[in-house]
C-alpha cells in the first residue's frame, strides 16, 4: 500500500493555509481561536455558524455537523475526498511535493527521465491514478 506521510503534510500546510484555500472568513476571533461558518459542504449556511478553529493547535470542530480534527481532516471533509486523495490534492494546491513513499518513488523516477522535466504536470499525472 503506497503511503503518504500525513504528519509531514500537516507540518507543511498549516490550518491557516487550509482555511485560506477554503475561503474561510472568521466572524469572530479570540486570540488563536476563530469562529465562523463551517466549510464542510452541506453543513450550516448560517452566518454565525457553530464552527470553531484553533490556529495554534491546528484543530477545528463543528457543533452542527460533528466534523472535527486537524487541518488535513478539515480539507478532507470540506472537499469530500478520501484522505489519501485529499492529501495529494492539498499538496498540489500549495505546490509542494507529496511527502511519503509515493512522492519519493516518483521523484527518483522523474530523475531518471530528465527529458520529461519540461512537463510541469508530470508528477500530477503519475500520482493521481494511485487513488
Ligand atoms: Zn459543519
Amino acid at each position: 500500500m503506497p503511503g503518504i506521510d500525513y504528519q509531514a503534510v500537516r507540518l507543511k500546510v498549516s490550518m491557516q493555509q487550509v482555511l485560506e484555500l477554503l475561503g474561510f472568513v472568521p466572524t469572530t476571533t479570540r486570540g488563536q481561536q476563530a469562529y465562523g461558518v463551517c466549510s464542510v459542504r452541506g453543513c450550516c449556511k448560517r452566518r454565525r455558524g457553530p464552527f470553531s478553529v484553533n490556529l495554534a493547535k491546528h484543530n477545528y470542530r463543528c457543533l452542527q455537523c460533528g466534523s472535527q480534527g486537524n487541518q488535513l481532516d478539515l480539507w478532507t471533509a470540506a472537499t469530500k475526498q478520501q484522505l489519501f486523495q485529499a492529501a495529494v490534492d492539498l499538496c498540489h494546491q500549495k505546490n509542494i511535493e507529496v511527502p511519503g513513499s509515493v512522492a519519493s518513488h516518483h521523484e527518483r523516477f522523474a530523475d531518471r527521465n530528465q527529458s520529461r522535466r519540461g512537463n510541469p504536470y508530470f508528477l500530477r499525472v503519475h500520482v493521481e491514478p494511485l487513488k
